[in-house]
C-alpha cells in the first residue's frame, strides 16, 4: 500500500503530523524550560504552539474551505506567554515554513478557532504534555470529521517504537523510534515510519480472549481517570498481566498494533467529558485495526456535541473480542 492510494487527505495529514511530529522532538527540551501555565493548571510548551502552526499551515494551504477544531488558539499564546515564548513559536514554525512572517504564524494558529460542520479537522497539538515532559509518551493528534464520522485519524508518535512488520525495523535491524500512525474509514490502519515519509506497515489488533490474559492499557496520570475504580474492573474482569500506564493516544497505538487488548478510561469526576480530539484518532485507529471503541455504556462516540464528548461517559477501547467482557465488568 502507498500513501498516495489512500486519498489525499490522508495524505496531507501524514504529511503534516510527521513534519510536526519531528520539530516536537527537536524542541522538547526548550519545551521543558519555557512551559507556560494555563487555566486547568496543565503545562502549555512551546512545542503546542508549534505543532498547531505547522499543522494549520498544511491544511490551510491544501483544504482552506475546511474547519479546525483544536486545543490551542493565539490569544492564550500572546496573553498567557512572555514575548519571548511567542518569538520562540514563531522561530520554531519558520524551521519548517522560513518565510513565514510572524503574522502568519499567529493566524495558522488561530485556524484552531474552529467550531465543527459538516466537515472539519480535530488537533490536539500535543497530547500527553505530562509524558512529553517526563520522558513518557505524547502524540500530535489530527483526525478529518465528516457527518460526525471519523474519516481520517493520524497520530505522530515521536516516542513509540513497534517491532510489527518488517518495515519497522531500520536497515540495520534495530526497531526504530517514532513514526506515525494512520486509518483511514474502510481501508485499515497503518504505521508509518520513519515519520512523513516512510513506508506502511499494516496494523492489526490482538487475538486474545481470555480476560484473564488482557494487557490493558490506563491512564500513567492519576489525576486523568478514577483510578480505584480502574482497579476494581481489573479484578471483576481477573486480568492478570500488570495494567501498562501511558499517556495520550499512544494507547491506541499499541492497542491497534496487538501490543495491548484492552484500554479503559474512567472519568475522573462526575460530568468530565474528554474533548473530541482527544479520541477522534485513536477511536479510528483502533476500529479500522479491527478493534471496538465505546463509551462505559457501550454507547458509540458521538462527535457532534461540540468540542467534547458530551454524550459520552469514560471509554472501553479493544480487541473487539474482550468486549463483552469489559461491558460486562464495568457493570
Ligand atoms: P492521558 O494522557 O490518557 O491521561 O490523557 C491526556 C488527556 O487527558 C489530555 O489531553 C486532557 O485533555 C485530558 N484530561 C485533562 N484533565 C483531565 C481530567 N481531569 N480527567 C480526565 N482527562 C483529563
Ligand atoms: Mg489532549
Amino acid at each position: 500500500m502507498k500513501l498516495a492510494d489512500l486519498g489525499v487527505e490522508a495524505a496531507v495529514a501524514v504529511r503534516a503530523v510527521g513534519e510536526a511530529g519531528r520539530l516536537a522532538r527537536s524542541i522538547q527540551y526548550e519545551a521543558v524550560r519555557e512551559a507556560l501555565t494555563k487555566d486547568d493548571r496543565s503545562p502549555v510548551t512551546i512545542a503546542d504552539f508549534t505543532v498547531q502552526g505547522i499543522v494549520a499551515s498544511h491544511l490551510a494551504r491544501h483544504f482552506p474551505a475546511d474547519a479546525l477544531v483544536a486545543e490551542e488558539d493565539a490569544e492564550t499564546l500572546q496573553t498567557a506567554a512572555t514575548e519571548a515564548v511567542v518569538a520562540q513559536v514563531v522561530d520554531s514554525v519558520r524551521r519548517a515554513r522560513p518565510d513565514a512572517r510572524r503574522q502568519d504564524v499567529l493566524d495558522w494558529i488561530d485556524r484552531g478557532r474552529g467550531t465543527g460542520g459538516h466537515r472539519f479537522w480535530t488537533l490536539d497539538p500535543i497530547d500527553g504534555t505530562e509524558g512529553l515532559l517526563h520522558g513518557g509518551q505524547y502524540v500530535v493528534a489530527l483526525a478529518l470529521v465528516v457527518d460526525g464520522d471519523v474519516q481520517v485519524g493520524v497520530l505522530g508518535c515521536p516516542r513509540v517504537s513497534l517491532a510489527t512488520g518488517a518495515a519497522a525495523g531500520s536497515s540495520e535491524g534495530r526497531v526504530q523510534q517514532g513514526g506515525v500512525a494512520l486509518a483511514v474509514r474502510g481501508r485499515g490502519t497503518w504505521w508509518v515510519v520513519p515519520m512523513a515519509n516512510g513506508d506502511l506497515t499494516k496494523l492489526s489488533v490482538s487475538a486474545v480472549e481470555e480476560p484473564s490474559r488482557a494487557r490493558v492499557l490506563h491512564s500513567r496520570e492519576g489525576r486523568h481517570g478514577d483510578v480505584p475504580r480502574f482497579h476494581r474492573v481489573l479484578r471483576a474482569l481477573g486480568a492478570e498481566p500488570a495494567p501498562l500506564l501511558m499517556d495520550s493516544q499512544a494507547k491506541h497505538v499499541f492497542l491497534a498494533a496487538g501490543e495491548a487488548d484492552l484500554l479503559l478510561r474512567f472519568p475522573s469526576n462526575a460530568g468530565f467529558h474528554d474533548a473530541i480530539w482527544d479520541q477522534a484518532a485513536g477511536s479510528l485507529l483502533v476500529q479500522e485495526a479491527g478493534g471496538r471503541v465505546t463509551d462505559l455504556a457501550g454507547r458509540a462516540l458521538d462527535f457532534t456535541a461540540g468540542r467534547r464528548l458530551l454524550r459520552n461517559d469514560g471509554l472501553i477501547a479493544s480487541n473487539g473480542l474482550l468486549h463483552e467482557a469489559a461491558l460486562a465488568a464495568v457493570r
